[in-house]
């Protein structure tokens, strides 16, 4: 690559380049919306920090209460970094789903949940397993038809406590979902609104504050974070009623075992209640240093402008292999991240995928990626469909930080050749 296309270059004064993801030989890692590799800068805080630990909240010594210090400066740097509101709680979570199934289990009792068909299964499944009603909306046509969706489906829906979940930025087809039109409605209509940012944080910064989302959660490991930690993010006022999400060590204030009477227990009211048995504090870190590299100096304006760069060359080349079709939810025209799904004429995605890798170095990811109601959709397909098995599947590329323009024309040539 030249040196205007080497991420070092390109990134490195705002966004370290990342260390991991194949780049030292020569693989083209574009599978960033799965799990995007970890930036250097991220790297190293773990790095410095890792040998020091002790556990959090639990004493005195020297490196427990450094690492409490690290954990909490974490929480306060991902508040700052989702731009929070002052009295929202920043809970640390395993991942997104681990979130939104903290969020589900902490509902009011019989919340109905409204979902477009179109989510990730991490966002359409929690809520009935905790027993909440879920009404699923029809995927729409474009984003003003979700706005008046939203809007009619709550207006038709019973009184009582209500909940719309909803992507911030498809992980099929990047295409954004209009969030804060989506906020203003649910709340017109006296029901709140979780988004899915999964796949925006990673590419544009958010503000629950100024957008009114009443939670936010995301992925540490999508946003250039090891694996093993997420966020949940918003209003207190549910959250400290709930019931702890796991019950032990940590999320209590006063336990009493009585012979006669059994365990007695009064729950701590922050976000240790949520956080019982010893976090994750490397993961913590983690999180926070990679929404500082995002944040600090051009951050996400160097990356956004990089990635669109980058976008409107693939789906141009794209465009012109007659063989292959890109799949969109709203148009080819809507506004996205750097995620394009779409299937080849006379492959089959998987082999097409496995090829991709083996002969030309390139990782993209193939399947119905946890969103089957949505592809069998774009597809035009409907019926029962076996995610590992035969035609209703697409290929998926996605990109980031650190991206050299060569593995987008080294992807596109190949698709040139496998299609001619
Ligand atoms: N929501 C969206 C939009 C996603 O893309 C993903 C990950 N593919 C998830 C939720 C789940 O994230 P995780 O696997 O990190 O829990």
């Amino acid at each position: 690559p030249s040196s205007a296309d080497d991420p070092h270059a390109v990134l490195s004064s705002a966004v370290n380049a990342p260390l991991v993801g194949g780049g030292e030989i020569g693989y083209a890692a574009l599978d960033y919306a799965a799990s995007a590799p970890v930036l250097r800068r991220v790297w190293d805080e773990v790095a410095a920090y890792a040998p020091h630990y002790g556990s959090v909240h639990r004493g005195a010594g020297h490196l427990s209460r450094l690492s409490t210090e690290l954990f909490e400066r974490a929480r306060a740097t991902v508040a700052a970094f989702l731009d929070c509101r002052p009295d929202d709680r920043l809970l640390f979570t395993r991942s997104t789903t681990d979130s939104l199934n903290l969020l589900a289990a902490a509902l009011p009792a019989g919340t109905r949940v409204f979902v477009f068909e179109s989510e990730h299964h991490a966002a359409l499944l929690p809520w009935a397993r905790h027993g909440h009603r879920v009404d699923c909306l029809p995927t729409p046509r474009d984003p003003e038809q979700a706005v008046r969706e939203v809007g009619s489906a709550l207006a038709a829906a019973p009184e009582g406590p209500r909940l719309l979940c909803v992507t911030g930025a498809s992980n099929v087809t990047g295409e954004l979902w209009p969030v804060r039109e989506l906020a203003a409605v649910a709340h017109r209509h006296g029901a709140r609104i979780v988004l899915d940012a999964a796949q925006l944080v990673p590419h544009r910064p958010v503000s629950v504050a100024d957008w009114d989302v009443d939670w936010l959660a995301f992925s540490g490991h999508k946003l250039y974070a090891p694996f093993g930690s997420g966020v949940l993010a918003g209003r207190a006022d549910w959250l400290d009623a709930a019931a702890p999400y796991l019950a032990g060590g940590g999320a209590t204030r006063v336990v009493a075992a009585d012979p006669a009477e059994g365990v007695r227990v009064t729950w701590a009211e922050d976000e240790a209640r949520h956080e019982a048995g010893s976090p994750n504090v490397i993961g913590a870190v983690a999180i926070a240093a990679a929404c500082r590299a995002l944040t600090e100096g051009a951050g996400y304006g160097a990356l956004e402008a990089r990635e669109r760069e980058l976008l409107s060359a693939l789906r141009a080349g794209l465009a012109a292999l007659p063989a292959v079709r890109e799949l969109a939810l709203f148009g080819p025209e809507s506004e996205r991240v750097a995620v394009v799904s779409f299937t080849v004429r006379g492959w089959e995605s998987e082999a097409l995928a496995r090829t991709l890798s083996d002969r030309y170095g390139i990782g993209v990811r193939s399947g119905m990626f946890c969103a089957q109601p949505l592809v069998r959709r774009l597809l035009d397909a409907d019926g029962p469909a076996d995610d590992c098995g035969g035609a209703l599947q697409a290929v998926r590329v996605s990109f980031g930080a650190g991206t050299p323009r060569e593995h987008i024309d080294r992807l596109l040539a190949a698709l040139a050749e496998l299609t001619r």
